[in-house]
């Protein structure tokens, strides 16, 4: 039995509508919070389980009798790592055999990271999940292809720029669905133990590189302009963004500036069996 967390979240939700394109339903669960939001997914012979990271007991509860978990990392970042180190221990408690675990792409592993915000936990589950003794997968996720259009913004065709201060930092981007496919196929294949993947695409492209293939698409000239990270951060204090949002920005900024997420790997193509979707299908898909 497979189950899957996160499960009315994109990725997880994903990740159980492939997998029933390859075992049948009563081969999965899938644990959510809200059971109210999974009905389409009952409705399709899921077994949803309630629980939340935060709630031990309802975790030990809902890993009973499974064999693979799909650890879906959370999205509370200040709490992520004792929230994920509770759901790697309740794991082990409940006897699950293998555990898969959507870690991140990184180069610098240090505080000094300017994505330590979220790397520094994917770590510390990293560390949690192989020294708990249970089987892992660890998958180590390039940053989705669907975020760019949240980066470049809901303006850019109005506006014609990317203004982003990443410099001529390129990402290995991979879709969110590629990668949910890759899972189901990981959690129904074999020969995964103790590994760990470097999920990504197999093109890395810069935001100049994006403002030309939008600008392709669209017919509309977009131009890519990197202010300094100062100018970047009054230009969005100007405009109303919240100081999260803000710091959220700039450090993913600076991490493709330093070239954090641009590791070329056919490691997704192989598991897909097919090339990845291209950066320049997916951003088809959102603007033509
Ligand atoms: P998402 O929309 O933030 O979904 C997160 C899922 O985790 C939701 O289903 C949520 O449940 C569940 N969750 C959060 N806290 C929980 C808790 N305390 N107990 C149980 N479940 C909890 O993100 P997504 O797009 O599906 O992506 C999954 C994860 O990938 C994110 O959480 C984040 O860590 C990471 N991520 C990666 C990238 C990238 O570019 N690589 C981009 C964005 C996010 P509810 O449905 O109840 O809210």
């Amino acid at each position: 039995m497979i189950l899957v967390t996160g499960a009315t979240g994109p990725l997880g939700k994903a990740v159980v509508e492939f997998l029933l394109k390859k075992t049948p339903a009563v081969n999965i669960a899938a644990l959510v919070r809200d059971p109210a939001k999974a009905e389409d997914l009952k409705a399709q012979g899921v077994d949803i389980r309630q629980g939340d990271y935060n709630d031990y007991a309802s975790l030990v509860k809902a890993f009973t009798s499974i064999d693979k978990l799909y650890l879906v990392s959370g999205n509370d970042l200040p709490n992520r790592a004792a929230q994920q180190a509770s759901v790697v221990r309740a794991a082990k408690q409940a006897g699950v055999k293998h555990i898969l675990y959507t870690s991140f792409q990184r180069k610098n592993e240090t505080a000094s990271s300017p994505i330590s915000f979220v790397s520094l936990s994917h770590l510390s589950t990293e560390k949690a999940i192989k020294e708990s003794g249970l089987t892992y997968t660890i998958l180590k996720h390039t940053l989705y292809a669907d975020i760019i259009p949240l980066f470049i913004g809901d303006k850019v065709l109005e506006t014609g720029v990317i203004f982003q201060p990443a410099g001529e930092g390129q990402v290995t981007y991979a879709t969110r669905s590629d990668m949910a496919e890759a899972a189901a196929n990981i959690l129904t294949g074999e020969g995964h133990e103790n590994k760990v993947y470097e999920i990504a695409g197999n093109q890395a492209v810069s935001y100049a590189e994006i403002a030309k293939i939008i600008s392709e698409i669209t017919g509309k000239s977009i131009n890519y302009v990197s202010p300094t990270p100062e100018v970047f951060k009054e230009e969005l204090t100007k405009a109303g963004v919240p100081d999260m949002y803000i710091g959220l920005f700039s450090g993913f900024s600076e991490g493709v500036r330093q070239g954090e997420f641009d590791v070329t790997n056919p490691t997704l193509g192989t598991l897909l069996g097919r090339q990845p979707t291209s950066v320049k299908e997916y951003l088809q898909t959102i603007y033509s």
